[in-house]
């Protein structure tokens, strides 16, 4: 019994080191790893030291993003044989799905969530990957494409608004406003998550009446809503939920 006690704190004094080293160094070396890297994020989840699995996923991810359509899947598909071993890294798998796709979205330039066209899209990766992993692949997408439909119209905001937006300029400034912003993405939105992100950093400068005629009689500097800084947390929290429910789009089971 002692000895495996003195194991696992030798384990964990080892992983602690490459923990403080990899911290300085560029995530690129991890993925060098190659089989080590899973062993070393399936140890790192277990003995919960977040911040090194944390830094192994996030190299894993970058691998997938290559420009190289060969080396992005190798990187998904060795992402994954790890990701499915336990529902503990749920949240990666999800990740791990949506980068890919985000990846195949980039391979096809002039390609989005909903595509233009999807038959193109279902061709591409069904020759690659098994069964199981390609219908995941297309359920998320089919998922993420209603989501990217959805946001094409303003979500509806939080009526617990303190100047209860529903009988204030509140409510008709932010549809304009959405309905302004999201034409003027350039490029457009690639997936819904794109679409959040861009969003929520535009918010972050206030949300302002659309100035729709400007009049000489009134200064044309645009005057934030009442409830803008609320609204921009709104998108903050759908931001989050976003990536939170991102295992949902991917029908990833949670146990
Ligand atoms: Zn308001």
């Amino acid at each position: 019994m002692t000895h495996k006690y003195e194991f696992e704190s030798l384990l964990r004094w080892s992983l602690k080191k490459l923990d403080d080293h990899t911290a300085t160094i560029s995530n690129k070396l991890i993925s060098r790893l190659g089989d080590l890297g899973g062993r070393l994020l399936i140890l790192s989840v277990q003995l919960q030291m977040s911040s090194l699995a944390t830094r192994i996923e996030d190299s894993w991810i970058q691998d997938i993003r290559s420009s190289d359509p060969t080396q992005s899947q190798k990187a998904l598909e060795a992402a994954l044989d790890i990701a499915e071993l336990s529902p503990i890294h749920r949240r990666f798998h999800g990740k791990v799905y949506y980068t890919y796709l985000q990846a195949i979205l980039n391979h096809n330039k002039s390609a989005s969530i909903p595509a233009e066209n999807p038959v193109e899209f279902i061709n591409h990766v069904s020759s690659k990957l098994s069964g199981e992993r390609t219908s995941r692949l297309y359920g998320g997408f089919w998922s993420l494409s209603q989501l990217q439909v959805r946001l094409s119209v303003p979500p509806q905001i939080k009526s617990d608004f303190s100047c209860s937006c529903a009988a204030s300029p509140c409510l008709v400034a932010w549809n304009e406003w959405w309905d302004e912003k999201l034409r003027s993405l350039n490029p457009p939105p690639q997936d819904p998550g794109d679409l959040l992100q861009r969003i929520q950093a535009l918010a972050l400068s206030g949300i302002c009446r659309v100035n729709r005629r400007r009049d000489s009689y009134h200064s044309n500097q645009p005057t934030k809503v009442p409830c803008s800084s609320k609204m921009a947390a709104q998108l903050g929290e759908m931001m989050k939920t976003f990536n939170d429910t991102l295992p949902d789009h991917f029908m990833i089971p949670s146990e």
